[in-house]
């Protein structure tokens, strides 16, 4: 199996670099591969992010949804995702859909609970895992609970004091007579509730054992139903400004999830710095998203941009490494470059610097953990300013599909849509395909331990390895603007075993020296 592997990647490359890409060959080609690795290592190790609103429609309201999902999922397959994180899916009276009116059903926008099943059922076959968003900081001012609290505290009297007998939902939430910090008016009435986000969004009392009850019961009917595991909002937010509390509450959480599913995943949204996730991590939860590497600010675009060199994203790496397993051992980094909030990373480079939007798709992909990606950054989409225009539809060609958020601005994306993409064998498409394929490929890539070679590395190019089992890679990313000659005959090195190019330079390999164009990123198996 592992000849065939080898004999697939060089051959994938070729193919590549020849220019003729052959798509019907090389995806049924790829397929084998990817499923066979999938078999192997976690099932957790590249995750597409969708907004179904904005992913397909499939029944013409111009509104994403789950049957468009169930369409696209050999698109995902292909692509050589391991699993796909829905973003909110419950009935909201939001487009976004993260303030929830009921945690038991589908939005009707997305369809039905059996669409739902359908797509589990689906996605089983495909060995692809569906994570689904949890929200449990907050709920809709709109859910049942809330109602509830709402119409009793206005139907009391100012001298009568209210009761968890009369109105157990009282407790659900955080009410006081006093205005504090982060709390809403409510209503007609001398009450004011915690509401940390927005007055629409009252906050959960997570202390309070029913409560817990209620999360512990909707998290079984969901992964009765086949899920995967969850993707956890705003953890920093369940107890404001009190680590230990989140770290509490995460513990239980996680505790409780795996209870009823052994093998339950959780990643939690913790926007943040290095040292409170590596707290958080203290919980035994599985994953926090890697927010130091992503987003403009974040450690992937500063080396893309020069701003630290190349060796020191690996070394920040080993850093991290170090740092969060010392808090919890078994723990999977979730890095990703960006999300649903964030100004998407085509707009991040001026000009015409595909170059550099493939590179740091790549410095994304090659970090080790469950990597996420945000649908249509494979195909660099553009998006920035509100929260709207980073949401925008898939661009699956020029013909209209999904309409995106109400609000969203009027703006012209940078790069083709996708079906002109794939017929470009130097597209970002196929680029972050390859990316993708090689992570596959090499289980030590996604979930090996990373060393850097500190005699060969330096701030344009590095040379470092990852070890997985009895697997491992040397890879090299060479940031000069120009072609690098490496000698690495120090090296104990079977073959180069795959590339990553921007352009048609190709990289070689004789006699143990390395020729890597600018912006190249070779793999070599020791
Ligand atoms: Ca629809």
């Amino acid at each position: 199996m592992m000849k065939k592997r080898f004999l697939s990647i060089v051959l994938l490359i070729s193919l590549c670099l020849s220019g003729c890409f052959q798509t019907k060959n090389i995806s049924q080609m790829e397929k084998i591969n990817s499923k066979q690795m999938a078999n192997i290592t976690s099932p957790f190790t590249t995750t597409y992010e969708v907004f179904l609103y904005s992913f397909y429609d499939s029944d013409g309201d111009g509104i994403g949804d789950i049957n468009g999902l169930i369409e696209k999922l050999p698109y995902i397959e292909d692509l050589g995702f391991t699993s796909v994180w829905m973003m909110p899916i419950h009935p909201s009276p939001t487009y976004h859909k993260y303030d929830v009116k009921d945690y038991y059903e589908i939005d009707p926008q997305y369809g039905t609970i059996d669409d739902f099943k359908n797509l589990i059922a689906k996605c089983n076959e495909d060995n692809i895992n569906v994570i689904i968003d949890l929200v449990l900081n907050h709920t809709s001012i709109e859910h049942p609970w809330f109602q509830e609290a709402k119409a009793y505290l206005e139907s009391l009297e100012d001298w009568q004091t209210p009761s968890v007998d009369e109105c157990k939902y009282i407790d659900y939430y955080h009410f006081s007579k006093q205005l504090q910090t982060g709390y809403a008016r409510l209503g007609n009435c001398p009450y004011f509730y915690e509401a940390r986000f927005w007055e629409g969004m009252p906050d959960l009392n997570l202390d309070n054992p029913s409560v817990k009850e209620e999360i512990r019961s909707i998290m079984e009917y969901w992964l009765n139903l086949g899920v995967a595991g969850f993707r956890l909002d705003a953890v920093t937010s369940y107890y404001t400004g009190n680590s230990e509390g989140n770290v509490a509450f995460l513990r239980w959480l996680t505790e409780t999830g795996k209870a009823i599913k052994e093998d339950c995943y959780f990643v939690g949204e913790a926007w943040t710095n290095q040292n409170e996730i590596a707290k958080l991590y203290e919980s035994g939860i599985d994953s926090l998203f890697d927010f130091p590497f992503g987003n403009v600010d974040g450690i992937i675009h500063e080396t893309t941009l020069k701003n630290i060199g190349v060796d020191a994203y690996v070394e920040k790496q080993i850093a991290e490494e170090d740092y969060y397993s010392s808090k919890n051992p078994n723990y999977i980094n979730a890095p990703f470059y960006t999300n649903h909030d964030m100004a998407r990373s085509a707009g991040y480079y001026a000009g015409d610097s595909d170059a550099k939007v493939k590179i740091s798709g790549a410095l994304n992909l090659l970090m080790s953990g469950n990597v996420f990606i945000y649908y249509g950054e494979e195909i660099g989409m553009k998006g920035a300013g509100k929260d709207e225009n980073k949401r925008a539809p898939m661009q699956w060609s020029n013909e209209e599909n999904c309409l995106g958020p109400k609000d969203m601005d009027s703006f012209e994306m940078k790069y083709p849509p996708l079906d002109e993409q794939e017929k470009d064998s130097y597209s970002i498409y196929n680029y972050y395909k390859q990316a993708i394929h090689l992570r596959n490929a090499f289980p030590s890539i996604a979930h090996g331990k990373t060393n850097i070679i500190k005699e060969l590395s330096n701030q344009d190019c590095v040379v470092y390895q990852k070890t997985y089992g009895d697997e491992t890679v040397y890879i090299i990313i060479n940031l000069k603007d120009e072609i690098n000659s490496i000698d690495l005959s120090s090296l104990e090195i079977k073959e180069l075993s795959g590339v990553l190019q921007t352009t048609e330079d190709k990289i070689e390999w004789k006699n143990k020296q390395l020729s890597i164009p600018s912006y190249g990123i070779a793999i070599l198996e020791k």
